[in-house]
């Protein structure tokens, strides 16, 4: 039997209708921007695999940092134990976050990091015998897959089947370009209305949804009229953290500072399984008591696994080298230019750039759903060309690793251009 034969047999793949979807590809082996499958044929990850890996494939210098920490101690449970890896972790991220932020608390995936932030914001009013049980989040957001991180999604058909059993979420319009005033007043009216203790944002990006972009100023108005309300503000960073806007953090370009944040995805440089919400002192002390009760009872198994956070401590190294940040600003620009070559074409509504993240929106005669058949042909036609890219509806993105060198850049940019003609 064939490797797609066996896995036909045994396995169920994520985000798939197996009794209509194609066989996947088996890939045998990566490197820097490229995979390869079963047959040799040579693909360029335009996505970094789901946005995990900024550094590209089977990288030397994150493979040691792992085999070194696995050759001396690969897991320790982290209830009542610690270790060097972990700490440092701590003690990195506090160099790079907004300064408010002190505590991190570790889980395994950008879910997990959303369903810790949603909890500690619920608690955060338990514990101080406050009632306040409404989260607010974005239309059309993505905060995962877990019951918490789904209640705050709003993209209908990932959740549609858990309707009713969900906690408390209102919704508001996110603040796109000429639209803010709607946001601030749908928050305004959401915060009068309800008990609402948090508010959850994909901080100037919305991934899921297709790139959706909006600028700084409009969340830092969004944010202070949370403060304004004692509303926790929870920056998702799970898909924009780690320099894929142009910075650090997408929240570098706001004034204002969050109360939590998630990461998750290129923490670990797309190794290692691991993610991280962050909080202020101030939500930590809500949790800090005589009373075990008003303790944050949430924990993994793998809670800080050393593995993990080795890869991490690789990655903001890596992050942080020069040789990085021109890259980062290499593909911005390159980016900048391919937008003002075909937003003008006449099948393009429009192109917008921000960082590495680059998306394209194509005309399309009906409205295209998520998976809709614009979606499939133009998917099959980029594998075809040997360029992994996974539209969602109409709209193309590329969010390359950052090694991507310029060659392949090109390439996915021709590839997209044919594309546009083809559909
Ligand atoms: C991917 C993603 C998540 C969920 O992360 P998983 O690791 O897939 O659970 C949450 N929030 C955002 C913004 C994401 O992009």
């Amino acid at each position: 039997m064939s490797l797609t034969e066996k896995d036909r047999q045994y396995l169920w793949h994520p985000y798939t209708q197996h009794k209509i979807s194609q066989t996947p590809i088996a890939i045998t082996k990566a490197e820097g921007a490229l995979l390869w499958d079963e047959n040799n044929k040579e693909y360029i990850d335009a996505i970094a695999s789901w946005w995990v890996n900024p550094f590209g494939h089977s990288n030397k210098l994150i493979a040691d940092a792992i085999y070194k920490q696995l050759t001396t101690l690969e897991h320790v449970l982290f209830g009542g134990f610690t270790h060097e890896p972990a700490v440092k972790v701590g003690e990195r991220l506090m160099e790079i976050l907004p300064k408010n932020q002190q505590k991190i608390f570790f889980s395994d995936n950008g879910s997990t990091a959303v369903e810790v932030a949603i909890k500690v914001a619920l608690q955060y009013f338990f514990n101080k015998n406050e009632k306040r049980t409404t989260i607010i989040a974005f239309e059309n957001a993505f905060h995962g897959d877990t019951f918490a991180a789904m209640a705050a999604s709003g993209i209908s058909f990932y959740t549609q089947a858990f309707q009713g059993m969900f906690i408390d979420v209102v919704r508001i319009p996110v603040p796109i370009k000429g639209q803010e005033q709607a946001s601030f007043d749908a928050l305004e009216e959401a915060i009068k209305k309800h008990n609402c203790a948090g508010f959850i944002f994909e901080p100037l990006v919305q991934g899921a949804a297709g790139m959706v972009m909006y600028e700084p100023e409009a969340l830092e108005k969004l944010i202070q009229i949370c403060a304004a309300n004692n509303v926790l503000t929870i920056a998702d960073e799970v898909m924009t953290g780690f320099g894929k806007t142009g910075k650090t953090f997408a929240m570098d370009y706001v004034s204002e500072e969050p109360d939590m944040i998630c990461l998750s995805k290129a923490l670990t440089g797309g190794t290692i399984p691991m993610a991280i919400t962050t909080f202020t002192q101030d939500i930590f002390d809500a949790f800090y008591d005589d009373d075990i009760n008003k303790a944050l009872f949430h924990g993994h198994t793998f809670t800080a696994n050393p593995t993990g956070c080795a890869a991490a401590l690789a990655s903001m190294d890596l992050l942080e080298t020069t040789e990085m940040q021109q890259n980062i600003e290499r593909i911005n620009a390159s980016h900048l230019d391919f937008q003002k070559k075909i937003e003008n074409h006449p099948k393009v509504i429009t192109a917008r750039t921000l960082g590495v993240i680059f998306a394209v929106e194509i005309k399309s005669d009906s409205e295209e759903s998520y998976y809709g058949s614009m979606r499939t042909k133009l998917y099959n036609f980029f594998i075809d060309k040997g360029v992994v890219l996974r539209p969602v509806g109409n709209i193309v993105y590329i969010l390359p690793p950052y090694i991507m060198t310029d060659e392949q850049l090109h390439k996915v940019y021709t590839t997209i251009e044919e594309a546009i003609e083809m559909v």
